[in-house]
């Protein structure tokens, strides 16, 4: 009987360690749907002004599983926010189930998502905040100081991520940040389309490095010309924040996903499947 004791702990430990470490090292990019926007008039896009017509771009949130820590990355649209959206209003949003549903498919809960991180304070990027309240928020200072000004500008939407408004579990960011401490995903600081705007890069073992927009781009046409929207906060500062992500592109070889455009989300495997 003390043989077979014995026997049997020494199997769990066997069995057991190697999974242990395993789940230390399990680095995954999940891709989400955070719904569809028809855009108006396309030219917004454009500040010199050469895009006619409407346009159709995909919002996208992404969950990084980091051994047993998980963050999100954008928390998509309002969806009490989007139900009044008619014909005539420029952003057209559109969703078919919230980021909570989404994790759910992956056979997470809120409470699991220890970390979100916010690419920039836009309506489009923080409408779900809300719901991750006890998670540790990370954001550009300046994108989190504009948004809870005493009077903020007209646009932002304090209201969806007003549960760090006191300013505690946040963390305010203003150059790059190594989120885990082991370089595999570090938040890019690429001021312009607003002032504390980011970006984030993964660096998956399997699939490589992946770098995730923001909205530095809108879609690929913006990338390929280096468009920018009338709506950026600093033209400079956004030529800048171009230069600096070809040049990594090119130093790091990194698969580069536009957040908003409908062929980069097509290429992605959707949750619950993922890249690792
Ligand atoms: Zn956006």
């Amino acid at each position: 009987m003390f043989r077979a004791v014995l026997a049997f702990i020494i199997a769990v430990f066997l069995v057991s360690v190697p999974q242990v470490q395993a789940e230390e090292n399990v680095l995954r990019l999940y891709t989400l749907d955070c719904g569809k926007v028809k855009v108006l008039d396309a030219n917004i896009m454009d500040d010199t002004d050469s895009y006619t017509g409407s346009l159709n771009l995909v919002a996208s949130c992404y969950l990084i599983q980091h051994g047993e820590d998980y963050m999100l990355w954008d928390a998509g649209f309002n969806p009490e926010a989007i139900a009044g959206v008619k014909d005539t209003d420029m952003f057209q949003p559109k969703i078919e189930k919230t980021i909570a549903e989404s994790i759910a498919e992956i056979g997470l809960q809120i409470s699991d998502i220890s970390k979100i991180g916010i690419s920039h304070n836009h309506f489009d990027h923080i409408g779900q905040a809300n719901v991750f309240k006890d998670a540790k928020l990370l954001i550009g200072a300046a994108d989190f100081d504009a948004l809870f000004a005493a009077e903020p500008a007209e646009g932002l939407h304090p209201a969806f991520i007003d549960e760090w408004s006191d300013g505690e579990n946040v963390t305010k960011l203003s150059s790059d940040h190594d989120v885990f401490g082991d370089g595999s995903v570090v938040i890019l600081s690429m001021p312009g389309h607003t002032q504390g705007h980011q970006s984030l890069q993964v660096n998956l073992k399997n699939a490589g490095p992946v770098i995730l927009s923001g909205d530095l781009y809108h879609f690929k046409d913006n990338y390929e010309h280096g468009r920018m929207p009338d709506f950026n906060w600093n033209r400079e500062e956004t030529l800048a924040a171009f230069e600096s992500m070809k040049k990594r592109l090119v130093d790091t070889g990194a698969r580069f996903i536009i957040q908003h455009d409908p062929a980069d989300f097509a290429s992605m495997p959707k949750a619950p499947a993922y890249l690792d």
